[in-house]
């Protein structure tokens, strides 16, 4: 957990942090892109990055897409990327059920989310039921009405849904509540998000809640800040953590996940966190630094 610090301030030397790091993990809505709109100036950026030798990764909350979805919204968007840099909470999900062999108790997932987290599970060949499967349902209220639910459930995933109904919440319940074991895991908990400009959206930390709820059970994180993605990149890729730097637009999730995590940060103020919320004397997440956006990391001409 973070402790009160001294107010970041402006990175005023982006050669020298540039120098120093070997790995940047960039946070991508706030950092990257704002939605569906590229971020001025970020492919020249991480191009830039990667022609001086630098490895970058692309770490994001959002659970909506997997892996290979993110993968076509970088070519859309003009970003050369590779699969393997690109960590979503989807991902996350499926990499927890995997480093905990889930596969072996030959159980199933019960899925709250959008499409990201079956098109996840289905690569590391784990069995689902729910999901976009279940938007339309309802269970049976009438007089004497219940809804019968899988024994064979072994985890639930909470991740963003658009579509969440009384029948998920209640399939989700059923399975934590009455299956012994059931694991109850969140892909993120991020309590608002920016699906459009024009204002906030109640976020997956929304879907979580109910799930919370009803049970009154603490999930498992996976995504940001706990450790779980962090500890993947560097067993899988051999990197020290002095060499990377985490790079993100909120101190909540990004700036904490980079803090507790032994990570270098950096706040760019291209999303979420205004500089007047940084400097706050309530806020005790302080990054190392902070920019207006990563373009600042460019040279200047
Ligand atoms: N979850 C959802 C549903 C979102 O729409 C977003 C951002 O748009 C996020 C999470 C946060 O994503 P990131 O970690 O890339 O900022
Ligand atoms: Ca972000």
């Amino acid at each position: 957990v973070a402790q009160p610090s001294t107010a970041a301030s402006k990175l005023t030397d982006a050669a020298e942090l540039i120098s120093r790091t070997n790995v940047f993990i960039f946070d991508c809505d706030g950092v990257i892109w704002r939605g569906d709109s590229l971020i001025d100036g970020i492919p020249q950026t991480i191009e830039y990055l990667r022609s001086i030798g630098k490895r970058v990764f692309f770490v994001t909350n959002n659970s909506t897409k997997s892996r290979a979805g993110y993968l076509k919204k970088f070519t859309k968007l003009g970003l050369d990327a590779q699969a393997e840099e690109i960590f979503s909470s989807s991902f996350a999900a499926a990499a927890y059920l995997e480093q905990t062999n889930f596969k072996e108790t030959g159980k199933k997932v019960y899925i709250i989310g959008e499409i990201g987290i079956p098109q996840e599970l289905d690569l590391i060949d784990v069995p689902y039921i729910g999901g976009p499967d279940d938007s339309a349902k309802q269970p049976n209220m009438d007089p004497g009405g219940r809804l019968e639910h899988d024994p064979d459930v072994g985890a639930v995933i909470v991740g963003f849904d658009r579509f969440i109904n009384y029948y998920k919440i209640q399939y989700a319940q059923l399975c934590i509540n009455e299956n012994p074991g059931c694991k109850f895991i969140a892909t993120n908990l991020d309590a608002v998000t920016h699906l459009t400009d024009a204002q906030e959206w109640a976020g997956n930390g929304a879907m979580v809640g109910a799930i919370r709820g009803c049970t009154g059970q603490e999930p498992i994180l996976v995504g940001k800040p706990s450790p779980l993605m962090i500890d993947y990149i560097v067993s899988k890729y051999d990197i020290e953590r002095s060499e990377i730097c985490m790079v993100g637009d909120r101190l909540d999730t990004d700036i904490l996940f980079g803090k507790d995590n032994g990570l270098s940060s950096v706040l760019a103020l291209s999303g979420v966190t205004t500089e007047a919320r940084l400097k706050d004397p309530t806020n005790d997440i302080q990054p190392d630094s902070y920019v207006d956006s990563i373009a600042d990391f460019l040279p200047r001409q």
